[in-house]
C-alpha cells in the first residue's frame, strides 16, 4: 500500500503518488533535426532560439542531480541528438556515472550522423542504441523523412555494429506508407542481428498530414507477420514501454509500443527533460515544471525541490486519441520532448 503523504524521493529513490518507481530519464538535447519525418514535424518546422535551450554544461549538472536522486537509466534523444555540437562531450560526462549510480546510458538517433560518432558513443559507455528506420526502400524513406538519406543511416548502423554497439531499430508504422514493409523489416533485422520495435504514431504537435490517415494499430500492421510466424511473449525488458515477443524461428526480438491501442501507463517509470529545461512527467500531458529558470537562478540545489514538485504531479495515464478533426494531445512536438 502506498502512503500518499510520504515524502517523495529521498534514499528510497523517486516513487510517485501511484507507487511507480521513477528511475528512467529521457533527455532531449536539442529540438533541431536534419530530417523532417512526417509523423513528427512539418517541413517548415520552426526551431527554438539557442538562448532558450539548456547548454550542454547545464544538462550535465542537472543529469548529475537526477542520478543522485535515483535515476538509473538515461536515454539521450531529441530532435536529432547527434546534430548538437559537442554531443560526445556530454555523453562522456554522463557516461562517467555508469557503474556508479547509473546502470545505462543510451541514445535514440535517426542514424544520419552515426558513422562519425560511433566510436565516441562506445567510448562514452553506450552498449546499445535505438536507430529510427521506417523503411529500407530509398523512395519510401525519402517520402517519410522528406530527405534522401537512407544510405547514410545504413552506413551509420554498420559503423555502430562494428564498434560492438547493439542496435534496436524503431519503426513507426504508417498506414499506406510503410505498413506493407513490416515483414521485410523484421527479416532484415533478424539477418543483421538487430532487434526491432514497432511504434504506433501518436498525436503530438501539429503536422501537415492528417494523423487519422497515418495511424494504423499495430495488431493490423502485424497481420502479415502473424500469418507466417508465431509471436511468443517474452519477459525481456529494456526500461521502456515496449512489450517484447520472440518470433518463432528467428533470433530477432520484436517490441511493440502501442500507446494508442493498448495503454501501458500503469508501468511507467519515466520522466523527460526537454531541451528547454522543462520536466514533463508524461508525454501526453502539457503539465510541466520549469527547471531551467530555477536552475539558472538557484543552481544545482534548486533542482531537488523542482524534481519533487514534478514527481508529485505525475499523472496516472495519458489520454491520447486520434480522430478526424481532433486536435493533437499536446501542442509540443516529439522532437522537443525527446522520444
Ligand atoms: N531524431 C531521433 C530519432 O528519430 O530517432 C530521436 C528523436 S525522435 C523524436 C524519437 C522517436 O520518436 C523516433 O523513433 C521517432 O520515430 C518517434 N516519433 C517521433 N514522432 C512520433 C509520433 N508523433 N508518434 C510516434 N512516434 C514518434
Ligand atoms: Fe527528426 Fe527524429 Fe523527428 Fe524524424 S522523428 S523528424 S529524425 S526528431
Amino acid at each position: 500500500m502506498v502512503d500518499l503523504n510520504a515524502p517523495i524521493g529521498s534514499t528510497t529513490g523517486m516513487i510517485d503518488r501511484y507507487g511507480r518507481r521513477i528511475d528512467y530519464l529521457r533527455i532531449s538535447v536539442t529540438d533541431r533535426c536534419d530530417l523532417r519525418c512526417r509523423y513528427c514535424m512539418a517541413e517548415d518546422m520552426v526551431f527554438l532560439p539557442k538562448n532558450q535551450i539548456l547548454t550542454l554544461e547545464e544538462i550535465g549538472v542537472i543529469a548529475d542531480r537526477f542520478i543522485a536522486r535515483g535515476v538509473r537509466r538515461i536515454r539521450l534523444s531529441g530532435g536529432e541528438p547527434l546534430v548538437r555540437r559537442d554531443f560526445s562531450e556530454l555523453a562522456r560526462r554522463i557516461g562517467r556515472h555508469i557503474g556508479g549510480g547509473l546502470d545505462e546510458l543510451t541514445l535514440t538517433t535517426n542514424g544520419t550522423q552515426l558513422a562519425r560518432h560511433a566510436a565516441d558513443l562506445h567510448d562514452a559507455g553506450m552498449r546499445r542504441i535505438n536507430v529510427s528506420l521506417d523503411s529500407l526502400r530509398p523512395d519510401v524513406f525519402a517520402r517519410i523523412t522528406r530527405r534522401d538519406r537512407l544510405a547514410d543511416v545504413l552506413e551509420g548502423i554498420a559503423a555502430a555494429c562494428a564498434e560492438g554497439i547493439a542496435i534496436k531499430i524503431n519503426m513507426v508504422a504508417m498506414r499506406g506508407v510503410n505498413d506493407g514493409e513490416v515483414l521485410d523489416m523484421l527479416r532484415w533485422c533478424d539477418a543483421q542481428g538487430h532487434d526491432l520495435t514497432l511504434i504506433e504514431t501518436m498525436p503530438l504537435g501539429a503536422i501537415s498530414d492528417d494523423r487519422q490517415d497515418q495511424y494504423i494499430p499495430l495488431h493490423e500492421a502485424l497481420a502479415p507477420v502473424r500469418a507466417e510466424y508465431a509471436l511468443l511473449p517474452i519477459d525481456h525488458r529494456t526500461g521502456g514501454p515496449a512489450r517484447y515477443f520472440a518470433v518463432e524461428g528467428m533470433r530477432v526480438r520484436l517490441g511493440l509500443i502501442t500507446p494508442m491501442s493498448e495503454n501501458f501507463c500503469s508501468g511507467c517509470n519515466r520522466m523527460r527533460l526537454t531541451c528547454q529545461g522543462r520536466i514533463y512527467m508524461c508525454l501526453g500531458h502539457e503539465d510541466h515544471v520549469d527547471l531551467m529558470t530555477a536552475f539558472r537562478a538557484g543552481g544545482a540545489d534548486a533542482v531537488d525541490s523542482r524534481l519533487d514538485e514534478a514527481l508529485g504531479a505525475k499523472p496516472l495515464r495519458h489520454d491520447f486519441a486520434i480522430g478526424r478533426g481532433l486536435p493533437p494531445a499536446t501542442t509540443r512536438h516529439m522532437n522537443v520532448t525527446g522520444g
